[in-house]
């Protein structure tokens, strides 16, 4: 390869790869020993200390991903999420957190924190002020999510990371939600990035995965734990991992596409009385995601009309899939209030405007047509049985 740093897709097909040098092969081979020799204590090579042959060879191509000097896999996001955040968090130490995150992030939090002496605050709105008046002397780590789930609210990530910096603060995003296709927040001076590879690194519905990326220093401080914790990533998923981010590139700008074409359809149907999008004129934080993100990803969420009952709509689907996860190549659509919020309250839910009609819809890389289709066609379903009562 040239001197020149090469493109997005050119690191997704290439960058980390295992020469076959035995048979020359066009792959990764995979190699699945959890014994090696012993070559000295300092190169011992075992899986949970997440330096095997094609695990070391992902972490160079995530980590170039999203820019950064280095990166783990994980078993799982949770297992990278808490792996990272306990690596930087110790008895007397206090976070500050956006209040619209990942429910299983937010469980981690309220069930497990106290347990260890951590403190949090959460902050309601993603105004860089609003994180700044949770600073306390003890804070270590300010973390954020853009876009949010499921209203996809934009957080300013160039503003959280100069209030990180300023404070003396670690800065983390959960960047799950974008994917590197559409952001890289280390470029914008945030200092780690978290990923659920379940989701779009995965992008197949058929992977559970983490990852966390940053400078080598970060990443040496975060090993030290993740050793301990045990949260390794088995080799056959990492290799299946490694195959599936080589066409992430190409699944994601797809998926961009459709969903800003949707997007724009939806809010044009009387049946539809809200589209949460941020590639949307429309949308609130409009402004702030066309300065930071190069596409606006692939999850919208909409409201239907009161009349038209949501779980019944989502029953009618024929191609829309129901489904707790995202980012798959299949396109799938969930309603918070009844799964990823149900635990809220109903006020928790209403000051987070969550509303009972609101779906979640995560677009996958069919024909745009046959997905705009199938909603039309369920909505006329649930109207018509409506009125046969
Ligand atoms: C799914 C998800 C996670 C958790 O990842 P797992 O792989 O399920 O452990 C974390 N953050 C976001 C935004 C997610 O969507």
């Amino acid at each position: 390869m040239s001197s020149k740093k090469p493109g997005f897709n050119t690191v997704c097909t290439h960058i980390g790869e295992i020469e076959d040098i035995q048979f020359k092969g066009a792959i990764s081979p995979i190699y699945l020993s959890t014994s090696y020799a012993f070559e000295g204590v300092d190169t011992k090579r075992y899986p949970r200390y997440f330096n095997t042959p094609n695990q070391e060879a992902l972490c160079k191509k995530i980590a170039a991903l999203e820019k950064g000097e280095s990166s783990l896999i994980f078993g799982s996001g949770m297992a990278a999420i808490s792996t990272t955040l306990f690596a930087f968090l110790q008895k007397g130490d206090h976070i500050v957190l956006q209040r619209t995150l990942y429910g299983g992030t937010a469980n981690l939090i309220n069930e497990e924190f106290e347990k260890y002496g951590i403190e949090f605050s959460y902050v309601d709105s993603q105004n860089v002020t609003g994180f700044e008046e949770k600073i306390q002397p003890n804070t270590k780590v300010i973390y954020i999510e853009t876009p949010s789930n499921p209203l996809l609210t934009i957080t300013d990530m160039k503003a959280i990371a100069g209030l990180a910096k300023k404070n003396g603060i670690v800065s983390m995003i959960d960047n799950t939600f974008a994917s590197p296709v559409n952001q890289n927040p280390i470029e914008l001076g945030i200092d780690v990035v978290l990923h659920s590879a379940t989701k779009y690194l995965g992008g197949h519905s058929d992977i559970l995965a983490g990852a966390v990326i940053s400078t080598e220093q970060n990443i040496d401080q975060i090993f030290q734990v993740a050793k301990n914790f045990g949260g390794s990533l088995s080799d056959f998923t990492v290799w299946m991992l490694e195959r599936s981010i080589k066409t992430l590139g190409l699944r994601v700008k797809r998926q961009n596409k459709t969903a800003l074409k949707i997007a724009k359809w939806l809010i044009k149907q009387e049946d539809v009385t809200a589209v949460y999008y941020p590639g949307l004129k429309s949308h609130p934080d409009y402004e702030i995601a066309k300065e930071q993100m190069r596409g606006f990803g692939g999850m919208l969420s909409f409201e239907l009309h009161e009349d038209i009952d949501a779980s019944k709509f989502q029953k009618e689907l024929k191609l829309i899939k129901s489904s707790m996860s995202l980012a798959g190549v299949e396109s799938t659509m969930l309603s918070p209030s009844l799964t990823s919020h149900a635990l809220l309250t109903e006020e928790e839910r209403k000051n987070q405007g969550i509303k009972d009609g609101l779906l979640r819809f995560s677009i996958g890389i069919e024909e745009k047509e046959d997905l705009i289709e199938d909603i039309q066609q369920a909505i006329q379903k649930v109207k018509k049985l409506a009125l046969q009562y």
